[in-house]
């Protein structure tokens, strides 16, 4: 099945299925094998050599893992994809596959916090030079692209404050550097944005977000070139960063509704962020679906919807974000994003709690943010849930306080 048969509600669903893997079961079982019998001795040989398709030893390859990696490779319209325990993982291997000491990375400021330790703290101990930009400042980064660049690595919509880059632009400027371009799509997901289809070379998600959908595994994934795949996938199963085959199981069974999920997070994170964006008790709301939003234009142009994603920032401190936080009722106040469930968190103690105080209001976010990511549950009672929330919240109290 290819992108240009189908549609993505219909590829969410049937990319990469209807193989025959046992006893006619329609749907992939989770193959607990470690390893794979070969009564001829020459065929292992042939699969080890990989002259013939078949596994050995599922530290490298799985079934189960295998048919989760062909399901997201056909979503993101790549040629070949490889894939991880966690987000993290896919992350982390990426870079060191890619960079070597004496070589050069750059990057914006707001990207995922773990992510930002990456740079900040292991790159560099490795030789290599880390120019982290401000996100929007796109005159910036292309002019330090121009200066050397062996990854560009870019996240759009940024976490937690939403921040978008234009993909083309800087691509355009990374390839005339001669870098490997690579975006994180986790807040995207492929059903609002392809990377690849805009000049990318690498895609990364965290599937433990919106691609699994259930907050029940943790995965992540590489797509693109499959020169560049194999290098990251050859470097893995020597890390041994593998994704479990339940895990798998768990991420293929969330993606058959993705396209469904994403419809209807799109809409509700519209819905809550207009809502919040005529708040008297809002100091601002980050969602680039919002026509105030300052990107708005190059999101519109890159994203088919805008995501699930949104942040606010309430008038008042930290004692009116836990008001405001401890009081909704159809929200889990929680670590995690993308579920079927909406989650709440301050940035403080998910996103960017690696990161300290300082070092979070250097990369300019608000102490009193929220991060909202918005379930699959109705718009109406969303709101009618926050509303209720912000009027336990006492701005005054909160100013004075
Ligand atoms: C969560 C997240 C990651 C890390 O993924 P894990 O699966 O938690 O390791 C990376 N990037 C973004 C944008 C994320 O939201």
């Amino acid at each position: 099945m290819t992108k240009s048969q189908s549609h993505m509600e219909t590829q969410s669903v049937w990319a990469g299925e209807g193989k025959k893997l046992y006893d006619n079961s329609t749907q992939v079982p989770v193959f607990h094998s470690v390893s794979y019998s070969y009564d001829d001795l020459d065929d292992w040989h042939d699969v080890a050599l990989g002259k013939k398709k078949g596994h050995i030893y599922s530290r490298n390859t799985n079934p189960t893992v295998e048919q989760f990696e062909e399901k997201v490779r056909i979503l993101e319209q790549a040629e070949a994809t490889t894939s991880f325990s966690t987000g993290m993982a896919a992350i982390s291997n990426t870079l060191f596959t890619l960079l070597s000491p004496g070589q050069r990375v750059v990057s914006v400021k707001d990207t995922y916090g773990g992510t930002n330790k990456v740079f900040n703290d292991i790159l560099p101990k490795f030789g290599i030079a880390v120019c982290l930009c401000d996100t929007t400042d796109h005159e910036l980064i292309e002019s330090e692209i121009a200066k050397g660049c062996d990854v560009l690595y870019l996240e759009t919509p940024t976490n937690p404050t939403l921040k978008v880059v234009d993909i083309t632009r800087l691509t355009a400027a990374g390839k005339a550097a001669g870098a490997v371009v690579v975006v994180d799509n986790t807040f995207a997901t492929p059903i609002n944005q392809n990377p690849l289809t805009l000049g990318v070379d690498l895609v990364i998600h965290s599937a433990t977000k919106f691609l699994g959908g259930h907050a029940d595994a943790l995965g992540g994934i590489v797509c693109g070139h499959k020169s560049l795949v194999d290098k990251i996938f050859n470097f893995r199963e020597i890390t041994g960063a593998t994704l479990h085959p339940m895990s798998a199981y768990f991420l293929l069974r969330g993606m058959k509704t993705l396209a469904l999920r994403i419809e209807r997070q799109n809409y509700n994170a519209q819905k809550v962020a207009e809502y919040l964006a005529n708040h008297p008790k809002i100091e601002a709301v980050f969602y680039p679906g919002l026509t105030t939003h300052p990107q708005h234009e190059i999101a519109k142009k890159q994203m088919r919807g805008f995501g699930g994603m949104l942040s606010f920032a309430i008038k008042g401190d930290f004692e009116s974000v836990k008001t405001c936080m401890t009081h909704l009722k159809y929200a889990y106040r929680a670590a995690n994003l993308g579920s079927v469930e909406t989650i709440v968190g301050p940035p403080r103690t998910t996103s960017h709690v690696e990161l300290t105080a300082q070092e979070r209001q250097r990369a300019g976010i608000p102490e009193n943010l929220i991060r909202y990511s918005t379930g699959i549950e109705s718009a109406e009672d969303l709101i009618a849930d926050l509303a209720q929330a912000l009027e336990k919240v006492n701005v005054q109290q909160a100013v004075e306080a």
